[in-house]
């Protein structure tokens, strides 16, 4: 091996070879090909440990546009087994700063930018407060990564990997665009619009949100983490999917605050049919419910009170989304 091949083959990662392999996906001028609605379920877990279920995360796909909600520990090693660049995340939303919603932030940030060597827009990052603070924090000059980050852009070593990579010096630092958003904000982006609604969660600890997008073939709502309430109700009202947070089974929560916190399987099907939307899909599933038996228990006596499609949700569960209903469901083997 001599001394151009070495280098190129450090340049190019696997997912450096797929940027080279589609190399006007890299090219700013150029349009994405433009893709019908989906969501891919990219961690249905909880804080807990879990090989089979990872934390928060969601993909949704739309037109031109590669949209994470919320990426806790996990997400990301999903949504590159979802068969994704994370050079083409384009927008990152989070409901709030529970670490099992946002701990793969530094991750997304981090090798996008690496893998992305100033060729690709900034990511556009949505949260409540203080995701501007938490940004500064971990990718300012004085931030956690601000050595990491200046060795990468200084060293000359790194700064062949960039420039075999297509970068040309000097190298800019990662610069996500931070907007902060609460209940109530309404981003519009290119043939989609994100709804941001309040949850009841921990507040006032946490500043939690829900999301719902709408776009011409439908529409999706995302609880982020919320017990039982009215806000979500509107929220999600007549969406064709919920994806409503399922943490425990009903009867068995330790205190009233805990109910109202993280809700219970009763309480989601008392939500998805105050707000007529037409498939649940129940996801952030404790260990303890994940069992043969009760799973249907779960989904049976929610379809006692709610009469759509339920769904127990699975890490890399793919459902798309035409003319306003769930045409498709993928599932694929989560690797361990
Ligand atoms: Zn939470």
């Amino acid at each position: 091996m001599d001394r151009r091949d070495f280098i190129a083959s450090v340049a190019v990662s696997p997912v450096a070879a797929a940027a080279a392999a589609a190399e006007s996906d890299l090219d700013a001028t150029q349009t994405p090909a433009s893709r019908p609605l989906s969501i891919t379920l990219l961690g249905t877990g909880t804080p807990a440990p879990s090989l089979t279920r990872q934390s928060s995360g969601y993909l949704i796909e739309v037109g031109s546009d590669l949209i994470v909600w919320d990426h806790g520990p996990g997400a990301h090693h999903r949504l590159i087994e979802s068969g994704h660049r994370t050079i083409d995340v384009t927008h990152a939303f989070f409901t709030h700063l529970h670490y099992d919603h946002c701990m793969d932030y530094g991750r997304l940030v981090l090798q996008r930018w690496d893998q992305g060597a100033d060729r690709i827009a900034d990511l556009q990052v949505y949260g409540p407060p203080p995701i501007a603070r938490m940004t500064q924090q971990l990718f300012g000059e004085d931030g956690i990564y601000g050595p990491d980050i200046r060795a990468r852009c200084e060293h000359r070593s790194s700064l062949d990997v960039f420039e075999a990579r297509g970068g040309k010096a000097p190298r800019k630092r990662p610069s996500p665009r931070v907007t902060e958003i609460h209940a109530g904000s309404v981003i519009n982006g290119n043939g989609w619009k994100i709804t941001v609604g309040h949850a009841q969660h921990v507040q006032p600890y946490l500043e939690c949100l829900a999301f719902r997008i709408d776009t011409k073939e439908g529409s999706i709502c995302y609880t982020g983490d919320s017990g039982p309430s009215s806000t979500i109700v509107e929220l999600a009202k007549g969406c064709d999917v919920l994806i409503h947070m399922n943490h425990y089974f009903s009867g068995t929560e330790p205190t009233p605050a805990y109910r109202a916190a993280c809700g219970n399987h009763r309480d989601n099907a008392e939500i998805a049919k105050r707000a007529g939307v037409k498939t649940l899909v129940l996801v952030h599933l404790l260990a303890q419910i994940d069992q043969p038996g009760i799973r249907e228990q779960i989904v049976h006596e929610i379809q006692e009170v709610f009469d759509g499609t339920v769904i127990w949700g699975e890490d890399l569960m793919k459902l798309g989304l035409v003319n306003a209903r769930v045409t498709t469901i993928e599932t694929k083997q989560a690797a361990e």
